[in-house]
């Protein structure tokens, strides 16, 4: 099985850099004969957006954009995050976490740790302490990393290299965290291509090893990645909703079509405007540009 896939959130309307992603994800996939397939990031239920989902895929395919399989809702899957944490269990990698956001920043760390990175706090408790802070709150559980940094290899960056800490595994709300529900599904999906903003090139590494331990080195190696560069305001800045007309839909209330909206993606991507399939005829990775790209209306 091999596949590539694009996996937004739930969260709200596409705008044009999430969209910009997405037809790099598609052109990736359909150049290296990988099926491309759609899986929603909805374990945050806060962030749930009803009726976006539908909304997200009529703009993806607005732009030209297919699937070839119905989508994943990550929702409906804590079954296999379950089972994955219970093998890593059961190999003594999972321990209880019962800091809160603000003891983590505050912990004392090692001098080279990267700004975020868990300090270990939670790693040694003994019985009586674990005991007594279960009383107070209920733990996160994180895995027991053995590495402190992981190599991947990217299409567009090269090697990255990155700090692998003790990542959350399961929240303390008891639903399935990122890092582990993307890669049980990327395996179990047959995922063996990531193409995504390059603002996650940092979290690769640490999910490749997450991706070793519960399925071995070759699955791990086995993936492609392609950090691609992101789309930034006027002033440099990521893209967001708050600049503008950015999604389809506003859009169509300046007079701009989605054929248009996914020419001007095209262009900005080096590529002739038109159909994405005939894009794909002179797609060629070593040929994007490395820079961010600049919208403006
Ligand atoms: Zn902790």
């Amino acid at each position: 099985m091999t596949a590539g896939r694009y996996a937004p959130s739930p969260s709200g309307d596409l705008h044009v850099g999430n969209l910009r992603t997405a037809v790099l994800a598609w052109l990736f996939a359909r150049s290296t004969s990988r099926p491309l397939l759609l899986r929603y990031e909805d374990l945050d239920a806060s962030r749930t957006v009803t009726g976006s989902d539908r909304r997200q895929r009529e703009d993806l395919e607005a732009v030209g954009i297919s699937f070839d399989a119905e989508p994943l809702y990550q929702s409906q899957r804590s079954r296999v995050y379950d089972d994955a944490v219970a093998q890593l269990r059961q190999r003594g990698l999972v321990y209880e976490c019962f800091c809160t956001r603000r003891e983590i920043q505050e912990a004392p760390r090692a001098p080279h740790a990267p700004p975020g990175a868990y300090p270990g706090t939670c790693r040694q408790l003994s019985p009586d302490q674990r005991r007594r802070r279960a009383a107070q709150r209920r733990p996160a559980l994180r895995l027991r990393a053995e590495v402190d940094e992981y190599t991947v290899t990217d299409r567009l960056l090269g090697q990255i290299t990155a700090a692998v800490d003790d990542v959350v595994l399961v929240r303390n709300d008891g639903t399935a965290a990122y890092n582990l529900a993307a890669v049980v599904d990327d395996q179990l999906t047959g995922v063996d291509q990531v193409v995504r903003a390059d603002d996650l090139a940092d979290s690769a590494p640490r999910q490749a090893y997450l991706r070793e331990l519960l399925y071995g080195a070759e699955a791990a190696r086995a993936v492609e990645y392609a950090h691609v560069p992101l789309v930034v305001n006027a002033e440099g800045r990521r893209l967001a909703k708050r600049d503008g007309a950015v999604t389809l839909e506003q859009l169509a209330e300046q007079q701009v079509t989605a054929e248009q909206v996914r020419d001007r993606l095209l262009v900005s991507l080096g590529l002739p405007p038109g159909p994405l399939p005939q894009a794909l005829e002179a797609f060629d990775p070593a040929a994007l540009p490395a820079e961010p790209w600049v919208w403006s209306l």
